[in-house]
């Protein structure tokens, strides 16, 4: 184990089936510290459902996710909000806090149950919203907010968690482009902080370019994880996403950059039985 860092989040066997079905299926994974990991596949492949198991809010018919080397599920709640935090990506709220109020939620795990919250955590709260380039919805409703703007609200307050492990759904999918690079970006700077990141994406480009690892999903299983270039080739394209591409380098990113030309037709497209 010399030389390699430790791995706070890792998953072993995990499998869920839902009203008889699997839906995910013998997943092992593991993130480190300082690592961002991208978790791509096609839409139904079960990325969100495998990262509601590992955020612990999924249970899993098999398997075991640790946070360090504790069992999640052995964590209390509080300990758990501490070490992880989970953007879902539906971020909905029906009450009327503001942004700011939502985002100094994330300072709960971290103050005794009836103590009041310190200038600190207010500072944090303050520090995160500006990192998340959200500052000017400090004082709005959240159920004011667009889809992107709530996005980027419900990710400062997971950075005010100060978590070990940040798990995020499609936290891109909502935003425009400035956006969604300055996010991306930002995520990239708190994993090589020392977080460990997972984050479910389908930008492929993306993934390239800002993750270290991906681990790509596919009917349920886990069919490809390595660096985005062991992961990303033509054929996989072609056998997971049914799609003829080109991968190849961008000059501009000095990352891979993937052309898709065409949809394919045949077995490896449309027939597949566990494509809805
Ligand atoms: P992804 O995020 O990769 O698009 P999901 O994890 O959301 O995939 O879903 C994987 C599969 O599991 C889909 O076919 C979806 O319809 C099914 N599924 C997920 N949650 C439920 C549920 N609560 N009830 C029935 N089917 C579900
Ligand atoms: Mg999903």
């Amino acid at each position: 184990m010399m030389g390699q860092r430790a791995s706070l989040m890792r998953a072993d066997g995990v499998r869920v089936d839902i009203d008889g079905r699997t839906i995910v299926d013998g997943v092992r994974l593991s993130v480190a510290a300082g690592e961002m990991a991208g978790l791509i596949g096609p839409n139904g492949a079960g990325k969100t459902t495998l990262l509601r198991v590992l955020a612990g809010v999924q249970p899993a018919a098999h398997g075991d996710v640790r946070v360090g080397d504790a069992p999640l599920l052995a964590l209390r709640a509080r300990e758990r909000a501490r070490r992880l935090a989970y953007v879902p990506q539906d971020t909905t709220l029906d009450f009327d806090f503001t942004a700011h109020d939502v985002v100094l939620m994330g300072r709960h795990p971290h103050v005794g149950r009836f103590e009041p919250l310190r200038p600190a955590d207010y500072e944090v709260a303050r520090t995160m919203l500006a990192e998340a380039g959200a500052t000017r919805l400090a004082g709005q409703l959240v159920t004011t907010l667009s889809g992107g703007e709530r996005q980027l609200v419900h990710l400062a307050k997971a950075l005010a968690h100060e978590p070990d492990v940040l798990l995020l759904d499609e936290p891109v999918a909502a935003l425009d482009l400035r956006h969604q690079l300055q996010v991306l970006g930002l995520l990239r700077r708190q994993a090589t902080r020392g977080l460990a990141v997972v984050a479910v994406l389908h930008d492929l480009e993306h993934a390239a370019r800002f993750c270290d690892r991906l681990f790509l999903l596919d009917g349920g299983r886990l069919v490809a994880a390595g660096t985005p270039r062991e992961v990303l080739t033509e054929k996989t394209l072609a056998d997971v996403y049914g799609v003829r591409a080109v991968v190849d380098d961008d000059v501009a990113t000095g990352a891979l950059r993937v052309t898709a030309l065409d949809v394919m037709s045949g077995p490896q497209a449309d027939a597949r039985p566990d494509r809805a």
